[in-house]
C-alpha cells in the first residue's frame, strides 16, 4: 500500500534527493513542507513537481499551528524531518537561526506530531513513524583511530552540531516520555547533484571553472566520510520502512577521505572533462590555496555503518570514484541551476562542508 509521507526541508539538498527518490522509485504520496530559506530551491524538484503524488506547502516548522493544520489535512503515515539550518560556517557567524530552526523548530514539530498521533486509531498508530534525520557531527572529533557507532557519546563542537545534538535528544525524549514512535539516523557528509554552492564540493567545482582560488582550511588533512546523496535517500526510506522504533542508525559511505584528497579528485576529474580551461590553467590543482583553519574544526569523523547494513540490509551503491565523477558531470551539465540558486548576497566566499 502506498505511504503518505510528510517531508520537512524537502527543497534542500538531501530533502530534494529523497523526494525525487520517493516519487520516481516508490508509490509514496509526498507532502513537502519547507520554508524556502536561501538553501531551499524548488528548482531541485522540477523533474517531479507535476506528479500528482507530490504536494507542497511553504511554511516554517516553528509555526506549530500551520504544521498541525497541515498534518491533520494530509494525514501522513510517516514524518521525515530534514528541515534545518545546515552550514557549519554560518552557525559560527550567527548561531541564532540554528537554535531557532534546529531546536525550537524540532520541538514545535514534535508537539504537532504528538497531537496528530493522539488522534489516530490503534492500527494507524502501529504504522506511524517520526523519522529524525541528523548528522555524525553530533559525536564530535574522533582522533586518528576508531569509528563512530550508535553508542558513541555526544560531544558536538560547533553551534550547528550542538543544535542538531539537542534536537536528537528532544526526539528521543518524545519517544521515551510520550511513546511517539521515532527512528533517528545520523549520517556522514553527503555529496552529489543539487548541493548548494557554499559547500565544499560544489564550491570547488564552480571556483575551478571560473579560474578562482580553491580555498582549503588549515592543512587540508581533516578526514570526513563521504556518502553519495542518492544512497542516503535510499537509506532513509529503508529506515523509515523497516527500522525499529526508538533505534538509531548510523549511515555512512565507507569512504574516509582527507579534504585535500577530495579536492585533488575533483581537480583531476575536471582536468579530464573540461576542454576549455580558464586562461593560464593547465591543471586545476594549481588553484589550491591553504587558508586559516575554521575555529573548532574537528579533525576526523568516520562512521561505522554496520548496524544499518547487517540489520536492515542497506549498503551504499556508489563508490567514491563513481560518485565523484557523476557529481562533476552533473555540475558541468547544470551550471544554469547553480546560477539560479545563488542570490546576489552570496558570492561563494564561504568554505567548508
Ligand atoms: P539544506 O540546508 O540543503 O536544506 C535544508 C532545507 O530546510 C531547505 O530546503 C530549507 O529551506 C529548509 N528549512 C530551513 N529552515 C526551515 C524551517 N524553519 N522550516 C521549514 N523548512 C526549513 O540541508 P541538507 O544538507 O539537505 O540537510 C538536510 C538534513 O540532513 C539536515 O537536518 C542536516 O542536519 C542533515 N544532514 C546533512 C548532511 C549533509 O552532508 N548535508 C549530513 C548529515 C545530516
Amino acid at each position: 500500500m502506498s505511504k503518505r509521507i510528510f517531508v520537512t526541508g524537502g527543497a534542500g539538498f538531501i530533502g530534494s534527493a529523497l523526494i525525487r527518490y520517493l516519487i520516481n522509485e516508490t508509490n509514496s504520496i509526498v507532502m513537502n513542507f519547507d520554508k524556502l530559506t536561501y538553501a531551499g530551491n524548488l528548482e531541485s524538484l522540477k523533474s517531479i513537481e507535476d506528479n500528482e503524488r507530490y504536494h507542497f506547502v511553504e511554511g516554517d516548522i516553528c509555526d506549530q499551528i500551520l504544521v498541525t493544520k497541515t498534518l491533520k489535512k494530509f494525514k501522513p503515515d510517516y514524518i521525515m524531518h530534514l528541515a534545518a539550518e545546515s552550514h557549519v560556517d554560518r552557525s559560527i557567524d550567527g548561531p541564532g537561526e540554528f537554535i531557532q530552526t534546529n531546536i525550537v523548530g524540532t520541538y514545535a514539530l514534535l508537539e504537532a506530531a504528538r497531537s496528530y498521533f493522539s488522534t489516530l486509531n490503534d492500527e494507524t498508530k502501529q504504522g506511524f513513524r517520526f523519522h529524525h534525520i541528523s548528522t555524525d557531527e553530533v559525536y564530535g572529533d574522533l582522533g586518528e583511530t576508531g569509528l563512530f557507532t550508535e553508542k558513541t557519546s555526544y560531544d558536538p563542537s560547533s553551534p550547528y552540531s550542538a543544535s542538531k545534538a539537542a534536537s536528537d535528544h528532544l526526539v528521543r525524549a518524545w519517544c521515551r516520555t510520550f511513546n511517539l514512535p521515532v527512528v533517528v539516523t545520523n549520517c556522514s557528509n553527503n555529496y552529489g547533484p543539487y548541493h548548494f554552492p557554499e559547500k565544499l564540493i560544489p564550491l570547488i567545482i564552480l571556483n575551478a571553472l571560473d579560474g578562482k582560488k580553491l580555498p582549503i582550511y588549515g592543512d587540508g588533512k581533516q578526514v570526513r566520510d563521504w556518502l553519495y546523496v542518492e544512497d542516503h535517500a535510499k537509506a532513509l526510506f529503508c529506515v523509515v520502512e523497516t527500522g525499529k522504533i526508538g533505534e538509531t542508525y548510523n549511515i555512512g559511505g565507507f569512504n574516509e577521505k582527507q579534504n585535500i584528497e577530495v579536492v585533488n579528485t575533483l581537480c583531476n576529474h575536471l582536468n579530464d572533462l573540461v576542454e576549455n580551461k580558464p586562461d593560464g590553467i593547465t591543471d586545476f590543482n594549481q588553484l589550491i590555496t591553504y587558508v586559516a583553519d575554521r575555529p573548532g574544526h574537528d579533525v576526523r569523523y568516520a562512521i561505522d555503518a554496520n548496524k544499518i547494513s547487517s540489520e536492515l540490509g542497506w549498503k551504499p551503491e556508489e563508490t567514491f570514484t563513481s560518485g565523484m565523477k557523476k557529481t562533476v558531470e552533473w555540475y558541468l551539465a547544470n551550471l544554469e541551476w547553480c546560477k539560479h540558486v545563488q542570490d546576489g548576497s552570496y558570492q561563494r566566499e564561504r568554505l567548508g562542508n
